[in-house]
């Protein structure tokens, strides 16, 4: 069985040995975790037999696979086994949005900050965005002297286009716009 990630596919040495191993032996499962999907692959692996790892009817399969593999006499009632493919299927579901999410994390580093009504805000890496906003010309630092003027630039003066006490509706607008 290859457990088929992003990662291995995109490694060389991965894709050798599972090149080497395809070659030796009669039986291979791919098993591909998601994002990679059937499309990805498709052309570079013969797929008859693959699954995806979060596929519950493949699943199924798999383990009828097995038990006639290796002639196993008393399989798991159909019921206990449900139990136990879910209960694993949710930790999976999980690994893969976490992944997700860390992915879409490592992109925004590159830029966290978004524009939105003539200010700029910017990504906690935790998530959500930070309280004050920041110049949109220059990144700098903003500050509101009172509620009825915008948020003027520490740096170049430039003024946001909303004023101080409008800035938790804007924020919530920023959440979910781009959150
Ligand atoms: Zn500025």
């Amino acid at each position: 069985m290859f457990i088929l990630s992003r990662n291995f596919y995109e490694s060389p040495v991965c894709l050798c040995e599972m090149g080497a191993t395809w070659v030796l032996a009669n039986e291979h499962i791919p098993v591909l975790v998601p994002p990679l999907d059937y499309s990805d692959v498709k052309g570079v692996i013969p797929l008859t037999q693959g699954l995806k790892i979060n596929d519950p009817l493949k699943l199924n399969s798999l383990k009828t696979k097995i038990e006639k593999l290796f002639t196993i006499e008393k399989p798991l009632s159909f019921s206990t086994w449900e139990r136990k493919r879910d209960r694993i299927l949710s930790r999976i579901k999980n690994s893969i949005e976490n992944q997700a999410f860390s992915v879409e994390e490592q992109s925004s580093s590159i830029s966290p900050f978004i524009e939105y009504r003539g200010a700029k805000f910017k990504r906690k890496p935790s998530g959500g965005f930070e309280e004050s906003p920041y110049c949109l010309k220059c990144e700098g630092g903003t500050f509101a002297m009172n509620g009825r003027m915008p948020f003027v630039c520490g740096s170049c003066k430039s003024t946001s286009g909303f004023k101080g006490v409008e800035i938790t509706t804007v924020l919530s607008e920023v959440e979910r716009e781009f959150s």
